[in-house]
């Protein structure tokens, strides 16, 4: 099976504000309102370049200031004429299938998806439903630097009104996309753990409404996030792996983040199944359902993933890090599934965005008609492992040593793709250098089949960029 080329990827220069997930920061410090009423300034002109009228659906997280950066963000949007619809509390991928079905010509999800408490940012979407990317960012982002913002007359501002429709519409549209009968003839028991996040609208009723025995966890919305930070990470999840041990029998567990756009499980017999696990036996099952196809996915994800696509006839695209850069591709080439290896999966004949509620619901769909447990279906992905580590490097650096280190590789003779970083492929297994967008330092991540070959690996990459940071 051939790799289809990367080649159209243009990611341009990276935008000052705008990462790979919009804009984030620490609350009234970095993410301030005057920052969040520039972005709505810069938002509502760029939209100004369509000639039509222009209505943006607006919602947010849990977080305490949701309110304060929405509103600051919403006046910007109103003073270029833009009208708002605010949706209050839900989940990213509800509002972003909110866009589709109101029609509107774009979004904005007021929200720090996993990070911190006292963090907020916001994401911009396009009506697709998919979050911008580069291109589009950086002309808001020049909008907001020149500060030439196309303010309306006094009688053209734009109204807000509020519309909480759109958890209700996205249930009905997931239900719609498995075989409910099968998952209730089952009657799975779920222990969901919402972590006090925009899931906690969303996730226990659905699950009710696929006939699942529920019991919730941490399913009142509080932007302190009281029980864990909203990151579904295994050391914040002891208390759901200690709810599906005491469940018993093949009670499984699911863990959203704080925006719900990814979804975490938890086998019946108390194991976190990592991210990259999901995403392969997911990507299986969607495979074989539509005889072969296209899996889109980041460069840094498992091989094995790369292993089941291959088993059951599918083609693999490796895209740059960052969900809407996966997204994006997958819509261009009419993939039939793609996603991360941090348990954000995408599914096209839903929406192409990371959906945590569909990943929950496919999941339980994939049991029942299997009748395989969870754990059963995890035991049939090849396991890898994974060892990160970094190295610093100074800014001005970074380009340098990256192309030093390619044409090192290359001299070696060592297969070696440049998508995103410079990712080296070895006869026992494969090592990614990628300079941080944000900080200023190289990320190293190495898989092998085993531990110790993939630390090794690790090691002796770390120390090579090393060598060549020390020698610039
Ligand atoms: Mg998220």
């Amino acid at each position: 099976m051939t790799r289809r080329s990367n080649k159209n990827f243009d990611r341009g220069k990276m935008p000052k504000l705008f990462g790979t997930d919009g804009v984030r920061g620490v609350t009234n410090k970095d993410m301030s309102p005057e920052l969040a009423l520039g972005i709505g300034l810069a938002f509502g002109t760029w939209l100004k370049k369509s000639n039509k009228k222009r209505k943006v659906l607006v919602g947010s997280d849990t977080r305490t200031s949701r309110d304060m950066i929405k509103f600051a963000f919403c006046s910007g949007l109103l003073s270029t004429g833009c009208d708002v619809i605010d949706q209050g509390v839900l989940p990213s991928p509800a509002l972003q299938y909110s866009i589709k079905h109101l029609k509107a010509d774009a979004g904005a999800i007021i929200t720090a998806s996993h990070n911190p408490p006292s963090f907020n940012g916001i994401k911009l979407v396009e009506p697709t439903g998919i979050e911008m990317i580069s291109r589009d960012l950086e002309e808001i982002e020049a909008i907001y630097f020149k500060k030439c913002f196309a303010f309306a007359g006094w009688d053209e501002v734009g109204k807000i009104s509020r519309w909480e429709g759109g958890t209700r519409v996205y249930i009905d549209a997931i239900k719609s996309r498995v075989d409910l009968e099968a998952i209730r003839k089952a009657k799975p028991k779920v222990v969901i753990d919402c972590a006090n996040g925009a899931g906690a609208v969303c996730a226990p009723y659905l699950l009710q409404e696929l006939g699942c025995e529920v019991v919730s966890l941490n399913a009142q919305p509080d932007g302190l996030f009281p029980c864990h930070e909203p990151e579904p990470l295994k050391e914040n999840l002891k208390e759901l792996i200690n709810q599906v041990r005491t469940q018993g029998g093949t009670a499984i567990g699911v863990a959203h983040d704080g925006d719900a756009d990814r979804a975490i499980f938890i086998t019946e017999d108390g194991s976190y199944l990592y991210g990259d696990k999901t995403l392969a036996l997911v990507a299986a099952h969607e495979i074989k359902k539509n005889k072969g196809g296209l899996f889109v996915t980041a460069v840094s994800s498992s091989t094995c993933v790369e292993d089941v696509v291959k088993k059951k006839g599918g083609e693999v695209l490796y895209t740059p890090i960052g969900s809407p850069v996966v997204a994006h591709e997958m819509l261009r080439q009419k993939a039939v599934f793609g996603g991360e290896e941090n348990g954000g999966l995408i599914f096209p004949e839903l929406q192409y965005c990371r959906d945590g509620a569909m990943a929950m619901a496919r999941i339980l769909e994939i049991m029942a008609k299997s009748g395989k447990s969870l754990k059963e279906l995890a035991a049939e992905v090849p396991t890898y492992s994974l060892t990160k580590t970094k190295v610093h490097c100074p800014q001005e650096k970074k380009e340098k040593t990256k192309q030093r280190f390619i044409s090192e590789m290359k001299k070696e003779g060592v297969p070696i793709q440049t998508i995103d970083g410079a990712k080296v492929q070895l006869k026992d297994g494969w090592v990614l250098v990628r300079p941080s967008g944000t900080e200023p330092i190289f990320r190293i991540f190495s898989e092998a089949k085993d531990p110790e070959t993939s630390r090794k690996l690790s090691q002796k990459y770390k120390s090579k960029v090393e060598e060549i940071i020390a020698e610039i």
